[in-house]
């Protein structure tokens, strides 16, 4: 029988069971469950991980009250459970660059405060490698505590250092390309403006909504024919690159000359081509060039060639000249008394007259022959394909009857100026340009020499002369001791009484060697040796000797002059000289006349000043030869205790020619006249000369006109039957 305590062991044991396996069965249920969950949950993750793998992105979670922050490793790498894998906790510092960390605060609290919907921020952090790297970060609250504080704020963030880089680029690019100075355009393979930059529209006027999509023809200017456009196209094509020089219109129509670079930017693949064009204006640069150019080559007050151009132009005459076996000739021109216009009228006026006399030459020798300005007054002319020597002489001939018509200067003003003209020949003469305008230049000062308004054609004997100035300055030495010198004499007609009064005693030099010297050449180098002290002392004693055996022979009241270098002014005691000539020769101090050329006078105003004054001190005459050619003033001559003014040959030459001529000779006599000088009138050749200086009451006249300088004797003659017979026969006649 089954008592009661028995039953009771059985229920519990059961009661035990049943709530065992009701606990392994809920144990069983709750582990499923729980591995559903885990399953659940790593299901998300591997999709969050997908998710996050697909756009590259991470996760991050930064825990405010900590202040800590978790992130996942950049590398997506999950932990053993499957989980993102979030490291340590750690402070911001750690992670953010400490430049962006404030702003990434800042960005924080905006959002925390509502300010924006999401948490945005970029900055930089350290990655794995322990470099700084740009993200982009997003994120929004994850939990909040029981007060609705917030917690956690989560989120993404994505590595964006390439797109910053590439942005970056992009951004200083286009910057670049606004503010170039060149204009840059992209063009279609159609070449078809696509997009232009400011300095495009700057330099073509177009602005970019004008352009794009129109053809890049629409820049073409006339300066080029088509085929010139169509063949740089055809090169940028073919070639992938242009680059070069052209001239473009702009949108008013001014054409500009610009330097072209095209580079072709291959597109993707199938893409048709683009180009790159970047032009630069460059004709400024290129006026600039020529200008410069210019100015190394030309005279800038004539537009003549200069020196430079000039030696290469002449350079390439004889190659030519030697190769066509003909002849070059040089040139070598000079205005005479330019100097003196230049001080007197000014130097605007003397600019003028270089100009005019620039165009006046090239008139003459025409287009097809260089005509260039060395320096100054100096011009020079290359003349090519001669086949004689006369044929320079011709042209130089023609040069100086060119001048002979006044060249205008202004509509008011007209200035009578001539030149000399040296001439030298390749290959008479020399070989290179150097030779052959050093030749010319002598030659033209032969050319002044021998009275201007001339041409004198270099020759050997020349070159001997220049060459052998030391010889002849040698031979000087000996002039007196072999009898070298002598003098002939000149007489001076006074116009009032028609008779002869006075003659000028002239320096005469035959050489052995040499042959006969002019004065013009031995006269500065006695000067330069100071030889001439010994020749002057001799020439005063020899005139004064032939002076009392004229007055012996009649002529009683003749008056003798002789010229007076600076150096016998300035040096030694030649006031004492001239005295004891004068007591030697027993002549009279008042029928001496010294003569001093003006420039010399000038040259030392103050000195000779005082130094003429000891020669009116012993009662001789003083005059002031050449008058007109230096620069005195009539008023500063009052100073001077002179007693005769000698007007230059070359006022006398042009009287009938230069109206300014007429009027300077008049005036001088007027007012030499007030100054009680007396005036003589130098180089007297024709009866017009005469009848005009008479008809102004000139003193007395010299020249050929009434006789040349003549030897003793014949001079002697002369003036006995001229003043016996009152005159010349014929024409002369006064
Ligand atoms: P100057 O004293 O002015 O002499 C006048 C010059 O003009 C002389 O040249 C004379 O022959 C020339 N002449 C005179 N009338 C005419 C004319 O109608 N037509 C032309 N074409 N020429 C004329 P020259 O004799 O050759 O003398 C040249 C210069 O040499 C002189 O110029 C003078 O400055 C200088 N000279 C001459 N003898 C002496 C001298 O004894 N001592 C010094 N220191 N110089 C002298
Ligand atoms: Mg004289
Ligand atoms: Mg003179």
């Amino acid at each position: 029988m089954i008592d009661h305590a028995d039953l009771l062991v059985l229920g519990i044991t059961l009661l035990v069971l049943a709530l065992v396996v009701a606990l392994a069965v809920l144990t069983t249920l709750r582990r499923r469950s729980e591995r559903a969950y885990v399953d659940q949950l790593r299901d998300r993750e591997e999709r969050l991980k997908l998710a996050l793998w697909a756009t590259g992105e991470h996760y991050w979670d930064y825990d405010l009250v900590a202040d800590k922050l978790r992130r996942s490793q950049p590398d997506g790498t999950a932990s053993d459970d499957g989980l993102p894998q979030l490291p340590q906790l750690v402070e911001l510092v750690q992670v953010i660059h400490p430049d962006d960390l404030p702003l990434v605060r800042e960005r924080l609290r905006k959002y925390l405060e509502g300010a924006t919907p999401m948490f945005r921020s970029e900055h930089r952090v350290l990655d794995v490698r322990d470099e700084w790297t740009w993200i982009r970060a997003r994120g929004r609250v994850v939990a909040r505590d029981a007060d609705g504080r917030v917690r956690r704020v989560a989120g993404t963030s994505l590595n964006i250092t390439n797109d910053r880089h590439v942005e970056r680029e992009r951004r200083i690019a286009s910057a670049v390309l606004r503010n170039m100075n060149e204009a840059v355009t992209v063009l279609d393979g159609d070449f078809r403006f696509v997009s232009v930059n400011p300095a495009f529209t700057r330099m073509t006027g177009y602005e970019d909504e004008q352009v794009i999509g129109r053809g890049a023809d629409l820049l073409d200017s006339p300066q080029h024919d088509p085929a010139f456009y169509r063949h740089v196209r055809d090169i940028a094509t073919r070639q992938g690159r242009f680059s070069g020089e052209m001239w473009q219109r702009r949108k008013d129509g001014e054409e500009f000359l610009c330097a072209i670079e095209t580079s072709v930017v291959q597109e993707a693949e199938g893409e048709p081509p683009l180009y790159v064009a970047v032009l630069s204006d460059i004709t400024q640069q290129k006026r600039a060039e020529q200008e410069l150019r210019y100015l190394a080559n030309f005279d800038t007050l004539t537009n003549l060639p200069n020196r430079t151009l000039l030696s290469e132009r002449l350079s390439r005459a004889i190659v030519r000249a030697r190769r066509e076996n003909n002849r070059v000739a040089v040139l070598f021109l000079d205005l005479d008394r330019f100097k003196d216009i230049n001080d007197s009228l000014g130097h605007a006026a003397g600019d003028r007259i270089l100009r005019s006399a620039a165009v006046r030459l090239q008139q003459t020798v025409g287009q097809h022959h260089t005509v260039a300005r060395l320096s100054g007054d100096e011009f020079t002319v290359v003349l090519e394909n001669l086949d004689t020597l006369a044929d320079a002489d011709k042209i130089a001939r023609e040069i100086i009857m060119a001048f002979e018509a006044p060249l205008i200067i202004d509509e008011r003003q007209e200035i009578s100026i001539s030149p000399s003209i040296g001439i030298s020949v390749y290959p008479d003469h020399g070989q290179v340009p150097t030779e052959l305008l050093k030749q010319a230049d002598t030659a033209m000062y032969q050319a002044k020499a021998a009275g201007r308004r001339t041409f004198v054609r270099y020759d050997d004997v020349m070159d001997v002369s220049i060459r052998q100035r030391a010889t002849i300055a040698g031979a000087l030495r000996k002039v007196i001791d072999r009898g070298e010198l002598h003098l002939v004499y000149q007489p001076r007609l006074a116009l009032e009484s028609s008779r002869i009064t006075g003659v000028e005693a002239l320096l005469r030099w035959t050489s052995v060697e040499h042959g006969v010297i002019p004065p013009s050449v031995f006269i500065p180098l006695a000067e330069e040796s100071g030889l001439i002290l010994e020749i002057g002392e001799w020439a005063l004693r020899e005139a004064c000797l032939t002076l009392r055996r004229w007055r012996q022979h009649g002529l009683a009241d003749l008056n003798m002059a002789v010229n007076m270098s600076v150096l016998q002014l300035l040096r030694g005691n030649f006031p004492d000289v001239v005295r004891r000539i004068l007591a030697d020769t027993g002549i009279p101090p008042g029928a001496l006349e010294l003569e001093l050329t003006e420039s010399v006078l000038m040259a030392n105003a103050v000195q000779t000043a005082n130094k003429l004054q000891a020669f009116r001190a012993i009662g001789v005459s003083l005059a002031i030869d050449d008058f007109g050619t230096g620069y005195s003033s009539l008023a500063y001559l009052k100073r001077l205790p002179i007693t005769t003014i000698k007007i230059d040959k070359e006022f006398i030459d042009d009287l009938s020619r230069d109206p300014d001529d007429a009027a300077i000779t008049s005036t001088v006599i007027t007012m030499a006249h007030s100054l009680g000088l007396n005036v003589v009138a130098e180089g007297v050749e024709t009866q017009a000369q005469l009848d005009f200086l008479r008809n102004k009451d000139c003193d007395e006249i010299q020249g050929f006109w009434l006789s040349p300088p003549l030897e003793t004797h014949a001079c002697l003659s002369f003036i006995q039957h001229w003043n016996q017979g009152q005159g010349r026969t014929g024409a002369g006649t006064p």
